[in-house]
């Protein structure tokens, strides 16, 4: 830190992503990407002319992506909001509605935390039920911004869509958040729930189950005015967050969505198959609908199995906080890369007897 950062800010423990090495090659299960890469189309939509037009600024509206979006989800273009990963929208979520406060859970997505000492919020962190679970009333008339992940990360767990409305319906002068990274691979979006409720911010991504993580693409749904809001933000802070390369390549993503949806299929069927394996090995695993699972072991410790399968070339995540500090989680690769994963544990598993 030099001596002339704010010290407030010098203070703040910034977000920590999952290690990219760049060393050799692993079998990456540690930052829930897709083992799919993206269709034909989309790789074919970038060639000589789409790099030399990178002489352009690209669309600061984003019109073709927000209107192909609209049409996908059935909602109008002006409920859609266009950012820099998924990350941008909460970024921008809590500078504009984090004023009176902020609750979310004590283990969900680590980067609410960081918008929450960035932005100066008073962060009210409900702790989940000891089964991992939200209990919807603990989120009831908070007078503040509420974040729900749903399914949440990192335990994969899903709330029901009644949960969702009952807390959407006992806020309704705040806004509600709820971050639907991983709702492709087995959710139920709240998106049903838009038209009535004017306090609800739906938050999607292109990284998981759409396959483009690196293009930084993710997006807001919700009522005009909120949406209004966000752009103002956007407009004060950078309107071409959303470069050339990505409005083409994730408009062509689109124009192939069942592709990805597909493949969603194909890492709902490994995840349930790998979850069986686990728990045929005495690990407990939670019941995840997403492209990651949970689980913990009474044979073998949640940094000791990290380390051991690192060590193999098998990278998964290890978070160091107390309460889950026993558990893994674990990204669904193909099949493959699962075979060689459960291979691996049970061997690590073998040799400590
Ligand atoms: C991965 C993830 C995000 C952020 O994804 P982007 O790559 O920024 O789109 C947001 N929320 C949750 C819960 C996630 O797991």
């Amino acid at each position: 830190m030099s001596r002339f950062i704010e010290e407030r800010l010098g203070r703040i423990n910034e977000y920590v992503p999952g290690e990219q090495p760049q060393d050799k090659k692993y079998i990456k299960l540690n930052t829930n990407e897709s083992p799919y890469p993206p269709p034909a189309n989309v790789t074919e939509a970038v060639g000589k002319k789409e790099i030399e037009d990178l002489r352009l600024y690209s669309d600061p509206e984003c019109r073709l992506l927000k209107e192909k979006l609209a049409e996908i989800y059935g909602v109008k273009p002006g409920n859609m909001f266009i950012s820099n990963g998924s990350d941008e929208v909460l970024n921008f979520a809590f500078m504009c509605y984090g004023h009176k406060g902020a609750s979310f859970a004590d283990i969900t997505y680590g980067f609410y935390i960081v918008f929450a000492e960035l932005y100066g919020i008073d962060a009210d962190i409900i702790p989940l039920k000891d089964d991992l679970t939200i209990d919807p009333a603990d989120y009831f008339n908070k007078g503040r911004l509420v974040v729900i992940a749903n399914p949440n990360a990192p335990t994969g767990m899903l709330m029901s869509l009644a949960d969702v409305k009952a807390i959407l319906e006992n806020n309704t002068d705040d806004v509600v958040i709820v971050d639907e990274a991983y709702v492709d691979f087995g959710g139920e979006s709240a998106l049903s729930l838009l038209a009535e409720h004017d306090n609800l911010l739906v938050v999607r991504t292109f990284s998981k189950s759409r396959s483009m993580a690196g293009a930084r693409l993710g997006f807001g749904i919700a009522d005009e005015a909120i949406i209004r809001d966000l752009e103002k933000i956007r407009y004060s802070t950078n309107p071409y967050n959303i470069n050339r390369i990505t409005q083409i390549t994730g408009l062509r993503a689109l124009e192939n969505d069942g592709y990805f949806m597909d493949n969603c299929r194909r890492i709902i069927d490994t995840r349930e198959y790998v979850t069986e394996e686990l728990r045929k090995m005495g690990f407990f695993v939670t019941d995840s609908r997403t492209n990651f699972v949970f689980a913990r072991s009474d044979d073998i410790g949640g940094a000791e199995l990290y380390e051991a399968l690192k060590e193999r070339g098998i990278l998964i995540r290890h978070f160091s906080i107390p309460r889950i500090r026993d558990f893994n989680r674990i990204t669904i690769g193909s099949r493959e890369e699962m075979e060689i994963f459960l291979e691996n544990v049970r061997e690590i598993l073998a040799k400590k007897e």
